[in-house]
């Protein structure tokens, strides 16, 4: 068994953080270095998957279930539309090795691509 993640710590409660949302097996929070107006991380419950490629293969229906409360909060926090952001990787910029979406929405700035 690997070491709690931090996202698992927070959602255990050993780290403060506001659980904004939550699904059967996917939460959300606030980033804590926000780079949008709303930026929201989506995380599956388990930490078995490193990153989206992974929960691709392994739980296709986890997937599709974060994206679903992505929608959700878009809505409730924004006009509804929204960048969803998966880094998968140390050089894409990926720092957290438990799959999360980047949900980014409230006024972005133009696109970079
Ligand atoms: P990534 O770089 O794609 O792995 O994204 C990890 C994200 O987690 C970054 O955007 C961080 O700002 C965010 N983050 C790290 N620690 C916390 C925390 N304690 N609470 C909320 N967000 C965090």
């Amino acid at each position: 068994m690997s070491e709690p993640s931090i996202f698992t710590r927070i959602y255990n409660g050993e780290i403060p953080s506001e659980i904004i949302a939550q699904t059967e097996n996917v939460f959300a929070i606030r980033d804590i270095n926000p780079r949008a107006p709303v930026h929201l991380l989506v995380i599956p419950k388990t930490q078995e998957y490193r990153d989206v490629v992974e929960l691709a293969a392994g739980d296709p229906d986890l997937l599709t279930e974060m994206i679903g409360l992505a929608n959700t909060l878009a809505a409730e926090h924004a006009d509804g539309d929204f960048r969803l952001v998966f880094n998968r990787g140390a050089n894409a910029g990926q720092t957290v090795f438990h799959v999360h979406a980047h949900v980014l929405a409230g006024g972005l700035e133009e696109r970079s691509l």
